[in-house]
């Protein structure tokens, strides 16, 4: 017998609706390239987007076309984030970070008809164009010439139809929004959400034991618009009616800290790097930012280290809640947060429980495999993650390659290293392609990482495994040291042997200026591996024994 409640769909459109009845005047606030701050109001933004829908339907855009964006996070992308799928069409996101070929192969694979582009990106748009077919490419200005052939934004809508934001339910099946894995290995791979996924993935993002957002709230994504959504924010802002402050391309500490304060930010979320560098901002100048409204930043896309998260509250009064999550995943996958009972734990057992991925989220199911099947929740046995739930990919945009992600029985692999507590809690131990394993043994990267951003001067490090002629491979460590500060290999190591067993202490290290990242911001560690891949290919042979090793 089926149940007999009304079938509204779960679409974009939906949730803006609320947003026009019941918030128009919550704000929406944005820093232009020249740093001047623009204010407006969602019933604008809805105004315009509402234009811009019916000038892309104008230009030819049919149900199910392709719209990209090549923007930075501001009022004219969210602009876009409403219309485009609210219209019928895709909006897909670029990576402004990505090699002009890589930009060329995604705009080709994902057909995209129409192209949204920044002034300031137009350089990087002039080496993608000669590569790619679009019909139409629209620059969002700001003050300079239009480039020739190309469409004016404001004159776009400045000539659209007068017609009303097209707020009609959609089937929710349908796709709204694509994004493309920054895929370190083999080809990017689309990943499409539909309006049903991104409305749950909002509505779980309210959830109090989740991100938890309200409409008390003042949201600064700072994770780009270009990578997953913005991890779903624009829309959970619009939907619960918080306001939205998008610092454009201004992504350094003072710029961030500046807005934050200046707009009393309850909530800012991104990844840890980003982080670490409002941290020791913070640290060099204390007191010069009044960030008496941030609630709580989330911290995500990569493990933010346990002495950050201590730090941030200690130091600052600021609490950080770490999430894991994957574009596959809309992405948000599991959060961080004590439970009633750990209440009672010492501050240091807490801070320990805050650093672990956190618990699924409503709405998301988790089990772990290794090679001999399912493994127990008995929070010290490793295998890899795989995940179910309403707003997981169940296949790729398509693909061309074997993909071997999706299970049999409907489980996606995530690739991620965890172990999983009695409790559900999961931890990270690793990036599958970035496992460490010394004699047979694993050797937790994220674990050595997390204890050496724990040194007072250290800023930030990456543990990579480089072959090894008798362990098949040890640990390596590339530090970047903290303005100013003098430690040393022979410090670091001692601090680590003082915290792991001896054979997971790297056999040595180097310190560099900076890591190389990949375009969301996360440690390349496949570079790493590579520049250094000989540092032990002949090395002496000084470390103790593995357990496996020494049995064997
Ligand atoms: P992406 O699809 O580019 O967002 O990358 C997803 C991957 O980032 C995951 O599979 C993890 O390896 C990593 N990741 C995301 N969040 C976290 C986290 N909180 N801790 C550790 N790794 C993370």
């Amino acid at each position: 017998m089926l149940g007999l409640m009304q079938e509204v769909p779960l679409s974009i459109p939906m949730m803006l609706r609320r947003t026009r009845d019941l918030f128009p005047e919550k704000l929406v606030i944005s820093r232009r390239p020249d740093r001047s701050i623009t204010r407006t109001s969602y019933r604008e933004v809805l105004e315009r987007a509402g234009r811009l829908a019916h000038a892309l339907r104008v230009l030819g855009v049919r149900d199910g076309d392709r719209v990209a964006t090549l923007a930075w996070n501001h009022q004219r992308h969210l602009e876009a984030y409403f219309a485009i799928p609210s219209s019928g069409a895709v909006l897909h996101t670029l990576n402004l970070r990505l090699h002009p070929s890589d930009l060329a192969y995604i705009i080709s694979h994902a057909d995209d008809r129409v192209v949204l582009v920044d002034q300031v990106l137009w350089p990087l748009w002039e080496k993608v164009a000669p590569l790619v077919r679009v019909a139409h490419v629209i620059v969002m200005g700001d003050g300079g010439e239009t480039p020739a052939g190309a469409i004016d934004y404001e004159a776009l809508l400045a000539g659209a139809p007068d017609a009303p934001f097209p707020f009609d339910d959609r089937d929710e099946r349908t796709a709204a929004a694509m994004c493309y894995t920054s895929g370190t290995t083999g080809r990017p791979k689309g990943v499409l959400y539909s309006h049903r996924a991104i409305t749950l993935h909002t509505m779980m993002s309210l959830a109090a034991d989740g991100p938890g957002i309200s409409e008390r709230d003042v949201l600064l994504p700072v994770v780009p618009m270009f990578h997953v959504n913005a991890w779903g924010f624009p829309f959970t802002a619009a939907f619960v009616g918080a306001s939205q402050v998008h610092p454009g391309p201004h992504l350094d500490p003072a710029s961030l800290l500046d807005l934050m304060a200046g707009e009393r930010v309850t909530m800012a979320a991104g990844v840890p790097t980003i982080w670490l560098g409002i941290l020791q901002a913070l640290d060099q100048a204390p007191g010069k930012w009044n960030l008496s409204a941030l609630r709580m930043t989330l911290v995500g896309g990569a493990a933010p280290p346990e002495a950050m998260i201590r730090g941030f509250k200690q130091r600052h009064g600021v609490v950080v809640q770490q999430g894991w999550g994957m574009t596959e995943m809309t992405p948000i996958g599991t959060v961080s947060h004590l439970r009633g009972e750990h209440e009672a734990l010492p501050e240091h057992e807490k801070y320990h429980l805050l650093a672990k991925a956190g618990y699924p989220v409503i709405g998301v199911e988790i089990r772990a495999r290794s090679e001999g099947g399912l493994i127990p929740w008995d929070g010290t046995t490793m295998g890899e993650l795989e995940v179910r739930g309403p707003w997981i990919a169940r296949e790729y945009y398509r693909p061309e390659e074997e993909i071997t992600q999706f299970t049999e029985d409907g489980w996606f692999r995530t690739g991620d290293i965890v172990t999983i507590a009695p409790d559900g809690c999961v931890t990270i131990t690793d990036r599958a392609k970035d496992v460490i394993k010394s004699g047979g043994e694993w050797v937790s990267s994220v674990a050595l990482e997390g204890a050496l951003m724990g040194h007072a001067e250290v800023f930030e490090a990456a543990v990579v495994g480089l072959p090894h002629s008798r362990w098949s491979e040890r640990p390596f460590a590339v530090v970047v040291r903290k303005p100013g500060a003098q430690v040393d290999e022979q410090a670091l190591k001692a601090w680590l042997a003082e915290r792991f067993a001896t054979w997971w202490v790297p056999d040595a290290m180097t310190f560099v200026d900076a890591l190389p990242k990949t375009g969301t911001g996360k440690v390349q560690k496949s570079v790493l591996r590579e520049q250094y891949r000989d540092r032990y290919a002949h090395a002496a042979d000084a470390i103790q024994l593995p357990p496996a090793e020494a049995e064997a």
